[in-house]
């Protein structure tokens, strides 16, 4: 009806509070827009006109920040509601505080710290545990290499006892023959005396025959019947009597002294053909005695007459 009062601008600015208000009191109490808008106007009328009444809205708001901060404890000893009332960036401050703070770290469930020790300790377990097993290793071979060594030494110890054993074998079978000469009656002992060498390798050649060693003079047998084959000088063995057996087997006599009997005569086992000498390749008075059977193969006498029940 009149004019309006020149207080009207106020009046159309004043609505602008409720509602600048609004924002910042709206439900997000996250986002202080007061601390980043630059102030405007209408703000800075604001902050004139009704200034007082929203520094004390949030006056209590920034207090409850910063009392959840220095009591940080208080939320971590268990106030959800209050937390839930705070600030996000303030619940921010309150984890970095808390972890600096022993008694509400307890409380505070923190899941990726503890499993750092953890997998280091696991790592120095596994670190000792393989250097366990590298000397566990290094003793089993060392172990595997001594026990090795000590099978090489036993068998070194059985063949050195093997050789001493075939040396006593020999020896006693070098021991002096008996007196009586044996003789079954279809085959004989060429001679008494000594078995000094076998059949087989000897000095880097061949003895094929054994060798019977006594004094010069000795008579020297028939091992078996047959015929003087021959009976002379014969190359290394001075003088030599052979006798042809009736299965074609040749017995031979080296070395002999003197020949009892001619070519061509007939023999019974155990006639004496010759007597034992030194002659040829001979080192003392003994008797070789030869075998070879039908076709010249000279083979070990031993075996020969013991198959025929005459010992050496
Ligand atoms: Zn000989």
């Amino acid at each position: 009806m009149c004019d309006p009062p020149a207080g009207i601008p106020r009046p159309a600015a004043e609505p602008e509070l409720p509602e600048t208000e609004g924002t910042s009191m709206s439900g997000e109490p996250g986002t202080d827009d007061g601390h980043r808008r630059p102030p405007t106007l209408a703000a800075k009328r604001a902050n004139v006109g009704g200034g007082a009444h929203r520094l004390i809205r949030r006056k209590p708001h920034r207090r409850v920040a910063a009392a959840a901060v220095a009591a940080g404890a208080l939320v971590g000893v268990g106030y959800p509601l209050t937390a839930n009332a705070i600030d996000p960036s303030a619940l921010a401050v309150m984890r970095l505080a808390s972890t600096t703070d022993a008694p509400a770290t307890e409380s505070v469930p923190v899941p990726v710290e503890p499993a750092r020790p953890d997998a280091r300790a696991q790592a120095a377990q596994l670190e000792a545990s393989e250097a366990l097993r590298l000397q566990i290793n290094e003793r089993a071979r060392a172990a595997e290499q001594a026990r090795q060594a000590a099978v090489a030494a036993e068998q070194a110890r059985l063949a050195a006892a093997k050789v001493a054993e075939e040396r006593a074998r020999q020896q006693a079978a070098a021991k002096p023959a008996p007196a009586v000469q044996q003789s079954t009656g279809r085959y004989a002992r060429p001679a008494v005396g000594r078995f000094t060498s076998g059949f087989g390798g000897r000095w880097g050649t061949t003895h094929y025959g054994v060798d019977i060693a006594n004094s010069i003079g000795t008579p020297i047998l028939a091992a078996a019947a047959g015929t003087i084959e021959e009976a002379g000088p014969a190359s290394g063995f001075g003088l030599w009597v052979r006798v042809r057996h009736e299965d074609g087997t040749v017995t031979v006599y080296g070395h002999v002294n003197t020949i009892t009997v001619s070519e061509g005569q007939r023999v019974q086992a155990g006639q004496q053909i010759a007597t034992m000498g030194n002659r040829g390749q001979s080192t003392g008075p003994h008797l070789h005695f030869e075998v070879w059977l039908d076709g010249g193969r000279k083979v070990n006498p031993v075996p020969w007459l013991a198959e025929r029940g005459i010992t050496l």
